[in-house]
């Protein structure tokens, strides 16, 4: 059995300030040796499934996070910036499941930990008129290989959005937010020791969980927070002014309308320097 592994680090058991998640911050050694842990806990969880190959892709911000000397010594680590596929890359019909691992919930959700949509410029994405996080938006990619998102670990709130796209998928909740910064959270240990039973758990549901598929054309919509972002967004070709903060985009395909969600947050990035509208 092939596992596809997306790793992100804002949803790990303890993290309650992006401050932690940056690499020039003082917690960031210990928050990538935490966010190992859990990665190596799926891992391991996989392996007592059965699972023979194993892929991460670690898709948090630099991707070089991950400290792949304390990973199982046979899986391969997707590992940089950027890649095909952002937090997907490697992902493939080869695979037959794929796990999300310290993922957070998506902007602007009440008691959510740090929730952001691929960067803080996305007030809301929608596929096909359904809102998506970077859950919704990485197991959609999964879904056009035909791989169904089996394992979700995160903040509480991440792994009920996941639950509502995916019926029977297994969640693992490692915190919840308290506050804007702040949070009940596991201890790293018991994060892991849930997420190792949990991945055991969903290998063997496999085959009773769906690939989540967007039907195609897939009509992208993007809100962005502030209007000079959708207006910039709004000059890439093919890509429709909606309202104030809003542009809509008509992908063929997944592969398509990431590719191009990809490019807006690169455009919408120019304003950040342009006065406060
Ligand atoms: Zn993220």
């Amino acid at each position: 059995m092939k596992v596809h592994i997306t790793a992100d680090m804002e949803g790990i058991a303890t993290i309650c300030h992006d401050i932690q998640s940056d690499t020039k911050g003082g917690d960031f050694p210990r928050m990538r040796e935490i966010m190992t842990g859990e990665v190596q806990a799926a891992i391991e969880g996989a392996r007592d499934a059965g699972a023979n190959k194993i892929v991460v892709c670690d898709g948090h911000d630099t991707g070089r996070n991950l400290l792949i000397e304390k990973l199982d010594r046979d899986v391969e680590v997707i590992e940089g910036s950027s890649y095909d596929l952002g937090m997907m890359a490697g992902i493939s019909r080869d695979f037959d499941a794929s796990f999300q691992i310290g993922y957070h919930s998506m902007r602007h959700t009440h008691a959510g930990v740090l929730g952001h949509t691929f960067t803080y410029s996305v007030a809301e994405l929608r596929l096909n008129g359904t809102v998506v996080g970077e859950s919704g938006l990485s197991a959609a990619i999964a879904g056009h290989f035909g791989v169904p998102v089996v394992l979700v670990s995160g903040d509480a709130h991440a792994v009920r959005q996941a639950k509502n796209l995916i019926k029977n998928l297994v969640g693992v909740s490692t915190k919840e937010g308290v506050g804007l910064y702040a949070v009940r959270t596991l201890t790293p240990d018991k994060a892991c020791e849930l997420i190792r039973k949990g991945a055991k758990e969903a290998l063997e549901l496999v085959g009773d969980i769906e690939p989540y598929t967007i039907k195609k054309p897939i009509m992208m919509e993007v809100e962005f927070e502030r209007p000079l972002m959708a207006q910039y967004v709004s000059r890439i070709p093919l890509v429709k002014r909606k309202d104030f903060k809003s542009v809509a985009f008509k992908a063929a395909d997944m592969v398509e309308a990431f590719h191009v969600f990809e490019l807006m947050n690169q455009v919408a990035s120019y304003a950040k320097d342009e006065g406060p509208l």
